[in-house]
C-alpha cells in the first residue's frame, strides 16, 4: 500500500524535511497540535510498531537518537513527548510506522 509518507520519501509530495540519512526521514506534522511537532520515521516501509521485526529493532534505535538530536535543535530537550500510534483504535491514519516528536508548550493528558 504506497502511503503519503511513501511519497514523501520518495521525493512525490512536498515536506518540511529537518533530518534525513539512507535510513530515517524526519519532517514537521502538516497539522501540528504544537509549537514543535516532528514525524520520524524509517525509510523501509513498515506499518505499524506492532509489525516491527527483530531484523529492523536497530531503527528504532536510531529513531530514538534522532528524536534526541532534533529534541535539542528545536530546543525542547527539557520537555517533549515521543509516541508512536499503533492500529484504528489509537487512532493511526498513517499506516507507515512513525514517531510524532510533539513540544514548545505545556502538554496535556496522554488520551
Ligand atoms: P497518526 O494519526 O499517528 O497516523 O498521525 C499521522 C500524522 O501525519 C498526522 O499528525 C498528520 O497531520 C500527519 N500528516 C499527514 N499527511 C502529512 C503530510 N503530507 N505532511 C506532513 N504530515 C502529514
Amino acid at each position: 500500500m504506497t502511503t503519503v509518507f511513501k511519497k514523501i520519501i520518495d521525493g512525490e509530495l512536498p515536506a518540511d524535511k529537518v533530518f534525513e540519512n539512507d535510513r530515517i526521514l524526519a519532517f514537521k506534522d502538516i497539522n501540528p497540535v504544537a509549537p514543535i511537532h516532528i514525524l520520524i520515521i524509517p525509510k523501509k516501509e513498515i506499518p505499524d510498531i506492532q509489525s516491527l521485526s527483530e531484523e529492523d529493532l536497530d531503527l528504532m534505535k536510531e529513531i530514538v537518537s534522532v528524536a534526541q538530536v532534533l529534541a535539542k535543535r528545536f530546543d525542547i530537550a527539557e520537555g517533549y513527548r515521543l509516541l508512536t500510534n499503533n492500529g484504528p483504535l489509537s487512532g493511526q491514519i498513517v499506516p507507515h510506522l512513525h514517531f510524532h516528536l510533539i513540544g514548545g508548550r505545556q502538554l496535556g493528558a496522554m488520551a
